[in-house]
C-alpha cells in the first residue's frame, strides 16, 4: 500500500486540513493501491500563498539556473522510470511495456529538453520605439487528468518553472500517486521552498479553490470539456488566464488511393492505445464506401490481435480501463451503438472472457456508423472505433469537421501533398499525415470545444508568459 498522508507546501511535507483520505484503486486487481489526503480549500490557500511569496525571487533567478534545475528534476525522474512506469500501470491500466517509455519516459523529456526551446524563444523584440519583453505570469494553478497523468503534469510544471512561474498542482484523484513521486524528486533537486506545491483532493473542492483564488494568475487545465467549462467560469471572477486542453472526437480520413492495410491497422492502434483513454484517439475512421468491405476485414483482424490482458504480462498491448465508472460508461456507449443501429463487427459490452476481475472491456469496432449516432458524436474514452463510410472526399471532410471538438486528426492518401491539402481543411490542432510520427516538440492543443492554448516545446512556454512593451 502506498499511503501518502501529507501534501507538499512551501518545501515541506505537511498535514492536510481536509477530512479523511481518498482511496486509489488498482485497475487490474480492483484492490486499494494507496491513499492520499482529501485536501481542503484552506490547503489551497496555504499553497497559493507560499507560491506567491516564492514568485519574486524565482522570477529573478537567471534563466540558465532555472533551466538547469528543471533539467535536474528530469534527471532524477529518469532514475525512477521503472518504478513510475509500474505505478502508472497499476493506477491507469496501461501495460507496463508501454507505460515505462510513455507514461514515465515522456515526462523525463518534458523536463530535460527545455533548453533548446528556451534558446529558440523570442524573449525580447524591438518594434519601432518599443522594446517588447516577456515576463512570467506569476502563480500558476495546474489541474490535471488521469489518462497520461505524469506527462500532463510535466507539460505544465516544466515550462511554468522554466519561465519563472511558481506552481500549485492538483493532480487527478484517480491517478495521483505518481505526482507524489514528482514532488519527492522536486524536493531532491533542491528547488527553493514554495516554487512547487502539491495539493491533492477532489476537483469541485481543490480544483475550484485554485481556479477561484485571487493570487493565482493563470490556470492550466487538462481534462474533460465539462470540468474545463467550470474552471473557466470560476476563473472568470478574477479575470485570470485559463488555458484548457480538453476532449476530442478525432477523425481518421482514409482516402480512396491510400495504402488501406497500413492506414486501417495504424488507425486501430491510434484508437485503442491506452485502452482508448487518449484525448487525441482517432475514434472515427472515415472511409470510402467502395472500400468498406476491405476496411472491415482488416479492422476485425487487427482488433482481434489486441486481446486485453494483465498489464504485467510480457507483450500485453491493452490493459483494463482506469476505473469501474469508466468501464460502465464505455459499456453504456457500446450498448447505445447497438441500439442506434450501428453494425457491431467485433467486441461488445460484456467483459472479455476470463477477465471478469479488473476493469477490462472488449476492444470494439462498429461499422456503418452515421455522423448523427451517439458513438460518433460523444467522447467515449474507451477502445471503441466507429467506421463511417462516405461517398466523396468532400463528405469525408465535412463529417470530420461535424463535431464540437477539434483536437486531432489523421489523413491517409496515396499522394502526401493531397493528404496535406485535406489536412489543412480540418478544424483541429494537429493532423498526422500518412502516419506521421508523434513529435514531442510540436504544439498540442485544440480548436473549438477541445480547448485553447498550446502545450509542448516553445509554444508551451507562451502559456506562462505576459507581454510588456517599453516605449523609448
Ligand atoms: P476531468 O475533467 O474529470 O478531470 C480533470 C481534472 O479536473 C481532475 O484533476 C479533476 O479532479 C479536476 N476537476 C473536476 N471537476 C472540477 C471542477 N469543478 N473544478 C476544478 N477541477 C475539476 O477529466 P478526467 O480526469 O476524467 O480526464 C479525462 C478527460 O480529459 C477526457 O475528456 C480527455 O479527453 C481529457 N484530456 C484532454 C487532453 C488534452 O490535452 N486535450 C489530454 C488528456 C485528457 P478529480 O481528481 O476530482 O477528478
Amino acid at each position: 500500500m502506498d499511503v501518502r498522508d501529507k501534501i507538499f507546501i512551501n518545501g515541506e511535507w505537511v498535514a492536510s486540513t481536509g477530512d479523511g483520505v481518498l482511496e486509489v484503486i488498482d485497475s487490474t486487481t480492483e484492490e486499494v493501491l494507496g491513499t492520499i489526503p482529501n485536501g481542503s480549500v484552506d490547503d489551497v490557500d496555504r499553497a497559493v500563498r507560499a507560491a506567491a511569496a516564492a514568485f519574486p525571487a524565482w522570477a529573478a533567478t537567471p534563466m540558465e539556473e532555472r533551466v538547469a534545475l528543471v533539467a535536474k528534476i528530469g534527471e532524477h525522474l529518469a532514475m525512477r522510470t521503472d518504478k513510475i512506469g509500474e505505478l502508472i500501470s497499476r493506477e491507469v491500466g496501461m501495460p507496463k511495456g508501454l507505460s515505462v517509455p510513455i507514461q514515465a519516459g515522456l515526462p523525463v523529456g518534458a523536463f530535460t529538453d527545455l533548453a533548446e526551446h528556451v534558446a529558440a524563444f523570442p524573449w525580447e523584440e524591438v518594434i519601432g520605439n518599443s522594446l517588447v519583453v516577456r515576463e512570467p505570469i506569476g502563480v500558476v494553478g495546474a489541474i490535471t487528468p488521469w489518462n497520461y497523468p505524469l506527462y500532463q503534469i510535466a507539460l505544465k510544471v516544466a515550462p511554468a518553472l522554466v519561465t519563472g512561474c511558481t506552481v500549485v498542482l492538483k493532480p487527478s484523484e484517480v491517478a495521483p500517486l505518481n505526482a507524489f513521486e514528482l514532488a519527492e524528486v522536486i524536493a531532491e533537486a533542491g528547488l527553493p521552498a514554495g516554487v512547487f506545491n502539491l495539493v491533492t483532493g477532489v476537483g469541485p473542492v481543490v480544483g475550484e479553490a485554485i481556479a477561484a483564488h485571487p493570487l493565482v494568475d493563470a490556470v492550466s487545465f487538462t481534462g474533460s470539456t465539462r470540468a474545463g467549462k467550470r474552471v473557466m467560469q470560476v476563473g472568470a471572477e478574477t479575470i485570470k488566464r485559463v488555458t484548457l486542453e480538453l476532449g476530442g472526437k478525432s477523425a481518421n480520413i482514409i482516402l480512396e488511393d491510400a495504402d488501406i492495410a497500413t492506414a486501417v491497422s495504424s488507425g486501430i492502434f491510434g484508437c485503442f492505445m491506452n485502452s482508448g483513454q487518449t484525448c487525441s484517439a482517432l475514434t472515427r475512421m472515415i472511409v470510402p464506401r467502395s472500400k468498406l468491405a476491405e476496411v472491415e476485414e482488416i479492422a476485425v483482424a487487427t482488433a482481434a490481435a489486441f486481446p486485453p490482458g494483465d498489464p504485467f504480462t510480457e507483450g500485453a498491448m491493452i490493459g483494463p480501463l482506469v476505473s469501474a465508472v469508466q468501464r460502465d460508461r464505455v459499456r453504456g456507449y457500446i450498448n447505445k451503438g447497438i441500439e442506434e443501429g450501428a453494425k457491431l463487427l467485433i467486441g461488445g459490452p460484456d467483459a472479455p472472457e476470463g477477465l471478469e476481475k479488473g476493469f477490462f472491456i472488449q476492444p470494439t469496432v462498429f461499422s456503418d456508423v452515421t455522423s448523427d449516432m451517439t458513438i460518433a458524436r460523444e467522447e467515449i474514452f474507451g477502445p471503441v472505433l466507429s467506421i463511417i463510410p462516405v461517398d466523396s472526399e468532400e463528405e469525408a471532410i465535412a463529417i470530420a469537421n461535424d463535431t464540437p471538438y477539434g483536437l486531432a486528426g489523421s489523413v491517409w492518401a496515396g499522394d502526401p501533398a493531397h493528404a496535406e491539402e485535406v489536412a489543412r481543411k480540418l478544424r483541429t490542432g494537429q493532423v498526422d499525415i500518412n502516419g506521421g510520427p508523434f513529435n514531442v516538440s510540436a504544439p498540442f492543443g485544440g480548436y473549438k470545444q477541445s480547448g485553447n492554448g498550446r502545450e509542448r516545446g516553445k509554444f508551451g512556454l507562451d502559456e506562462f508568459l505576459e507581454t510588456k512593451s517599453l516605449q523609448r
